[in-house]
């Protein structure tokens, strides 16, 4: 019966992305998606003709992205055409071209690499503020979660961006695992979407007081403040990671990842059949904790503590301490590719200054104003925008040489 009603409230078609670099050519193939019946996306897609009733249905959706050897050595691709993804037809695996609705999606969400010089234009005279996620924005999905690693280019422009612009990287990841990725320095880390922070000092309010604890970062002066606002959830957390792993651990393919304050149940490699199976474990653990929720991104579900917080106010905490809080003159950008970074692309607008940009090759429901197609635009983006600013500094010290 619950099966029954599951599959009559939502329509779940199993994903499985395999990402191929084969002599720069970067191809993206047997990708079957998590779709939720409702989503408008889904209309969007223009799929609805395509769709069966059946709730186990399956619809691989090839999506081919060519890219030139230059792209894969980090070089800007800004002009490059880009291409709408392609549709299997499950009946005859015939492609069946989505062009239009992609291009009209576009054009409501503009290429931020089109765009970049009308951005910029905006920008002129404000303080620019990165914020990128890293999954799926920085690294591409992959099966194994352990293995979505970033690119050495990707490292090299992002830590170019990060020496002109303050940069901080909001993941769902635990922050150490994401700082294990990325590797650098000079950008700030959230992780636990936002959950686990360091960052600046700032005048703690008293609301905050008991979140904020000083740590000195490997080899640095105590500069930075951990600021973890679902702290007290710590030892549930730890008996739901044990709780899951212990119910799922018959179930072939799903991992359990402790991410600090939340917990993620990646189903990448769990056979479709499984799904539903795994799903009801999952919330038979998180309907013991009243306190906890249960949210779904990219091929994974996550428990997360019931708190007033996302990654949305993870940009604002990280604003305030950066000292932009009543700023006029700032401009956030937020890069990201999931449901979680819905939350930042909100504040963004609702601020009414700065740029959300999601990173998609298909059409999709959000709040972002601007999008990338993949890794490989976003490391373009962030090419161009190292690019102006060394660009204005060796003008400068021209000039500044001159007189
Ligand atoms: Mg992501």
């Amino acid at each position: 019966m619950a099966h029954a009603r599951r599959s009559s409230a939502t329509q779940r078609v199993l994903v499985q992305q395999q990402h191929h670099i084969l002599d720069g050519r970067f191809i993206i193939r047997n990708m079957r998606l998590v779709a939720r019946r409702k989503v408008k996306s889904h209309r969007s897609l223009g799929l609805m003709g395509l769709q069966r009733s059946s709730a186990s249905y399956k619809q691989s959706v090839q999506s081919i992205q060519r890219t030139t050897k230059d792209e894969n050595k980090g070089r800007d691709l800004s002009t490059k055409t880009r291409t709408a993804p392609l549709l299997s037809d499950p009946n005859t695996n015939d492609p069946v071209s989505l062009d239009s609705s992609y291009n009209s999606w576009v054009e409501e969400h503009p290429s931020a690499l089109d765009s970049f010089d009308r951005m910029m234009k905006t920008a002129k005279g404000k303080r620019i503020v990165v914020f990128l996620d890293y999954d799926g924005t920085l690294s591409p999905i992959v099966d194994n979660p352990d293995r979505a690693l970033m690119s050495e280019e990707m490292r090299a422009a992002l830590r170019g961006v990060a020496k002109y612009f303050p940069t901080a990287i909001i993941s769902g990841r635990s922050r150490d695992k994401v700082t294990e990725f990325v590797k650098l320095s000079n950008v700030y880390y959230a992780g636990s979407h936002g959950m686990d922070i360091m960052a600046p000092p700032i005048p703690v309010k008293s609301s905050t007081a008991g979140n904020h604890q000083t740590i000195a970062p490997h080899g640095k002066e105590s500069t930075e403040v951990l600021f973890q606002p679902a702290k007290k959830f710590l030892p549930a957390i730890q008996e739901i990671v044990t709780m899951l792993e212990e119910k799922t651990k018959k179930i072939q393919g799903v991992r359990i990842e402790d991410n600090g304050f939340c917990v993620s149940v990646h189903f990448r490699q769990v056979r479709a059949e499984d799904y539903g199976i795994l799903e009801e474990k999952v919330k038979s653990v998180v309907e013991k904790y009243p306190e906890f929720h249960l949210t779904e991104g990219k091929m994974v579900l996550e428990v997360r503590p019931s708190i007033e917080w996302n990654k949305g106010h993870a940009l604002e905490y990280l604003l305030d301490t950066l000292g932009f809080s009543n700023s006029s003159d700032v401009l956030p950008l937020y890069i990201g590719d999931d449901r979680s970074d819905e939350d930042a692309f909100k504040v963004i607008r609702s601020r009414g200054q700065g740029y959300p940009i999601i990173v998609s090759s298909t059409p999709k429901d959000t709040k972002a104003s601007y999008s990338l197609q993949d890794p490989s635009e976003v490391l373009s983006f962030l090419l161009r925008l190292a690019r102006l600013k060394e660009a204005s500094f060796s003008s400068r010290t021209l000039k500044n040489g001159s007189s």
